[in-house]
């Protein structure tokens, strides 16, 4: 763990170990934290703040950019230890610590733009200036499928802002989360400003977030449940919440779409990070007439997918974070295929051969799904892309706002108007319009409805870190 600028054990001296879930082999170990060493991490966030919440914003900035330049210079290195830890491809690890490093570089500038204001008022004898400053010490929870850019995204603008910070990172992915603080660390960042608490079981760290009086802010990435849980003890004691959560896209393919260009980003998206993203494609809805022209490229491109470890050349789908996310992804096949749903390719788990010790399912095509398959509802965190044929252009935007999540969507069409009415009409937080990257360290990124509260990245990225100050002057 990291507290106070020091690399230190737990309390308890206790440790647990951390897998590679490609071969189940134990590739380390990191200390098992409890309430005395997430209340210690506050301490030393909480002792930190006044200075650090001094610094000049270019000073912060200076940091943020040192931190970009190491991590850049460092890519191969954290992309190869994502790969042994979180089980992605190499090439999609070292995508995702250029993204990373993107929010370091993106905040490091926005850094010194955050201004305030000099405001009229109603008298004559009176002005106001309006100041934006850091809520304090915020804490971090953050999750294993994107393990060194989900921490970045907040603590890029938490650092930008002036804020301290304690983070638990997902139990499944702490050597990725003690590289970024690595990187922190030889950037210069002063002791106690970022503190690392380590745990196998997460509850009692979060029950020290949401209820220390010290802790400002709570900003948490990860499961609907989980979110809802500490977003309410954090509410309740009127802490500032920003929660990102699950997601259960939908892709829309309109009738003058090209369903051949659609199918391959369809492909091409589905399977990154072998469909544990939040903003996977999961629902598919493609127009009647389509269906045949769609479906043939999918099924073409899923069965060119290779399942294996990431460290292997040509693999594009890696393992599943452990067995129970494998079993799910099989229940929810199964109970589509029992329903009347065809598996086109893949279908079933993969455990023979090389598959044996790891967590692996074969990438899988479904078609024929409908609205009563657990799969139409469930957030799907698998490889498994699932067709659903639709035949009225005027009731697809409802099929797809119909869920409760409302995170990202995808809009295939060559009708300019149908791609605004349409993006208008999606109750969902990122549309990707012809686009399957909707997303940049400069552009907001959250959710609507049970997707969450808040945006990360972009200048709105920054605001979830300021309180706003009015200071009148009697002149
Ligand atoms: P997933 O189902 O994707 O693993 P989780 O929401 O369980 O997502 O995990 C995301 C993050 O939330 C991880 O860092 C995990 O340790 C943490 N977490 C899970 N349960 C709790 C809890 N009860 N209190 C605090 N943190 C939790």
């Amino acid at each position: 763990m990291f507290i106070n600028g020091e690399w230190c054990e737990s309390s308890t001296g206790n440790s647990f170990e951390v897998t590679d879930p490609a071969t189940g082999a134990v590739i380390g170990s990191m200390p098992d934290g409890g309430t005395d060493d997430a209340e210690r991490a506050i301490t030393a966030a909480d002792a930190a703040f006044a200075q650090w919440s001094s610094t000049t914003a270019r000073e912060r900035s200076d940091i943020l950019l040192k931190a970009w330049q190491i991590m850049t210079a460092r890519a191969g290195e954290l992309a190869e230890l994502m790969t042994r830890e979180q089980g992605k491809p190499l090439k999609a690890a070292r995508n995702e610590v250029n993204y990373a490093a993107d929010f370091l570089r993106f905040y490091s500038e926005e850094a010194t733009r955050v201004a305030g204001e000099w405001l009229p008022s109603q008298r004559s004898d009176q002005r106001f200036l309006i100041l934006r400053q850091p809520v304090g010490v915020v804490a971090m929870v953050t999750p294993w499928n994107y393990p060194i850019s989900m921490l970045t995204r907040k603590m890029g603008p938490a650092l930008a802002a002036g804020c301290t910070l304690v983070l638990k990172p997902a139990e499944d992915t702490p050597l990725c989360a003690k590289a970024v603080f690595d990187v922190f660390v030889e950037a210069g960042i002063p002791a106690g400003v970022i503190n690392m608490v380590t745990a196998k079981d997460p509850k009692p760290i979060g029950e020290v977030f949401t209820s220390d009086p010290r802790v400002r802010k709570i900003t948490f990435t990860g499961s609907t449940p989980v979110g809802r849980m500490l977003a309410g003890k954090a509410a309740a004691n009127l802490k500032r919440v920003s929660v990102e959560l699950g997601g259960h896209a939908p892709f829309i393919v309109f009738p003058d779409a090209d369903p051949v260009r659609a199918a391959k980003g369809a492909a091409a998206l589905k399977f990154l990070n072998s469909g544990q993203a939040c903003i996977s494609p999961n629902r598919l809805y493609v127009s009647e007439q389509h269906a045949e022209a769609f479906t043939e490229t999918m099924a073409e491109r899923v069965a060119k997918v290779n399942a294996g470890n990431g460290f292997t050349e040509g693999v594009g789908v890696g393992p599943l974070v452990n067995e129970a996310a494998v079993a799910k992804v099989e229940a929810q096949v199964d109970d589509a295929v029992a329903k009347g749903a065809a598996a086109l390719v893949g279908g079933h788990r993969l455990n023979e051969g090389e598959f044996a010790s790891g967590h692996f399912f074969a990438p899988t095509l479904l078609s024929g799904v409908t609205e009563s398959m657990t799969i139409y509802r469930e957030e799907t965190f698998g490889p498994v892309a699932p067709i659903i044929t639709y035949g009225s252009v005027e009731e697809v935007v409802s099929l797809a706002n119909d869920t409760e999540y409302g995170l990202a969507a995808y809009v295939y069409t060559n009708d300019i108007s149908t791609a605004i009415r349409t993006a208008e009409g999606l109750r969902f937080g990122i549309i990707g319009v012809n686009d399957v990257n909707p997303t940049s360290a400069s552009v907001p990124f959250g959710g609507m409805k049970d997707s969450g509260i808040g945006r990360e990245g972009s200048h709105d990225g920054i605001e979830e870190y300021l309180e706003t100050k009015s200071i009148g002057f009697a002149v």
